[in-house]
């Protein structure tokens, strides 16, 4: 195992990694930018380097100064968290070079499912139900024409590279067809540097379905069931769940099967999330491979009991995945609510700020993973999630009673936050008897 490793990543998952590697023994260095200098998590760990000004691209995303960090603090090993450099095979390579292990898979597999293009192309090699779409990279606006035409509009335009809900544009006719290709492409070259584009039709009022998977780097590899990640504002998520409560056993066990053929196909090792989208009628269709651990892993952790953090850290120190898939049980039900800086009101726009009064919620089956305590301030620069509010109950309708309980304890003064938006989506009729699709907080949480 390794003694001591470098998070690169800030906020609650720089905590979230420090506290699984101070109970398996390691000790956790972190960087830190200025604008985080004072934040509680840098004084919980056992060394913390500074890595720059608060800007990420001179600081957490600079790759020269976190490889200076981990050398200056002799680690054996880098982990990304999620977000910054957790999905760039480029840093994965130069942590090789530099002979730190990487916490995640290794390059190659990372670029090739990092490609929702390649990605797609694995998936129907190991015999994953696809959305119906384009073979590969849609060349102009003339090729995309005549697919949708082919497979029916409306359709969605997806950037390869894509991630963050960003270069994606829907059309319902040829002309909308043209504007959506024209605007996808400006976007991915803009935030990704690589224009490239796909097509797929575009799935009415599904339900996004994700399967959790570990694999070792022997090829050992066992699911952790799915998470239930439908309720998104701008196809960023903002409540989670897992079990899905739609899901008949029959199709919970061909999807966990269909991801892990996928996962395997790939010959991927560490953590991964496999996307999919579910019609009305409970088909299921891949989307995407994160190749990272994710926000939402904690609904997961709660209903299986197994420390996902734990695992990628001991996969890639080389240890043997020694589960079994029939041991992995899940039990009772879990949400997890995002707390965003953001105000509801106003389309979501980021509202940072210093904190003037902080009260976390706590008692039976509650978990809150938060960097921020009270006097902490928010950042700009950064991410708008400051804590993730975790259920766990036996049954779901306990577990929303948790929630809502939890949130109406929860104080975070004077910023805006996404806790009175959670509130009104738990307890709208259509969410309780489980009738939301992905358009749900668009068509009935506006105004
Ligand atoms: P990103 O990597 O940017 O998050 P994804 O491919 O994971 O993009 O898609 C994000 C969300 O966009 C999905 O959860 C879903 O709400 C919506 N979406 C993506 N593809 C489709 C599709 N073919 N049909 C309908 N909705 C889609």
């Amino acid at each position: 195992m390794f003694t001591r490793i470098l998070i690169a990543n800030r906020g609650e998952i720089a905590l979230r990694i420090i506290r699984a590697c101070q109970e398996l023994g390691i000790e956790a260095v972190v960087v830190y930018s200025e604008a985080d200098r004072d934040a509680p998590y840098v004084q919980i760990a056992d060394d913390a380097v500074c890595i720059g000004p608060a800007p990420a691209a001179k600081s957490y995303l600079h790759i020269p100064a976190i490889i200076s960090a981990a050398e200056v603090a002799d680690v054996d090993a880098i982990h990304p968290g999620y977000g910054f450099l957790a999905e760039n095979a480029h840093f994965a390579e130069i942590c090789a070079d530099c002979g730190i292990a990487f916490i995640g898979p290794d390059p190659a597999s990372m670029r090739q499912l990092g490609d929702k293009v390649q990605a797609r192309q694995i998936a129907e090699k190991a015999r994953v139900p696809l959305v119906p779409g384009s073979d590969g990279e849609i060349r102009d606006e003339a090729e995309a024409v005549k697919l949708a035409d082919k497979i029916g509009y409306p359709v969605i335009i997806k950037a390869a590279a894509g991630g963050g809900g960003r270069g994606m544009r829907v059309a319902h006719n040829d002309i909308s067809l043209h504007k959506a290709f024209a605007a996808a492409r400006a976007e991915a070259e803009a935030a990704f540097k690589n224009g490239a584009l796909y097509l797929e039709k575009y799935i009415l009022e599904p339900r996004h379905v994700e399967v959790q998977i570990m694999a070792d780097k022997s090829g050992n590899a066992v699911h952790f069931y799915e998470r239930d990640c439908t309720i998104q504002r701008r196809h960023q998520k903002l409540i989670e769940e897992s079990p899905c409560p739609v899901l008949e056993e029959r199709t919970r066990e061909e999807l966990c099967k269909s991801a892990l053929r996928l996962i395997q196909e790939a010959r991927y090792h560490n953590a991964a999330t496999v996307e999919f989208l579910l019609d009305r009628d409970k088909n299921f269709y891949f989307i995407e491979v994160n190749t990272r651990i994710q926000v939402e892993h904690p609904v997961t952790e709660m209903v299986t009991g197994h420390d996902l953090i734990k695992w990628q850290l001991r996969i890639a120190a080389g240890q043997p995945l020694n589960l079994r898939q029939r041991d992995i049980k899940h039990t009772g039900v879990s949400f997890e609510c995002r707390i965003n800086a953001e105000d509801p009101d106003r389309n979501y726009c980021p509202c940072p700020g210093k904190i003037e009064r902080f009260i976390a919620p706590g008692g039976p089956g509650v978990r809150v993973d938060t960097h921020l305590a009270q006097g902490s301030v928010v950042s700009p620069y950064y991410d708008s999630m400051i804590a993730k509010l975790i259920v766990h109950q036996p049954t779901r309708e306990q577990a929303l009673a948790t929630m809502k309980r939890a949130l109406r304890e929860f104080r975070i003064e004077p910023i805006k936050t996404t806790i009175p938006a959670c509130l009104k989506i738990l307890s709208h009729n259509l969410f309780v008897k489980n009738q939301v699709d992905t358009s749900f907080i668009e068509r009935h949480m506006s105004g």
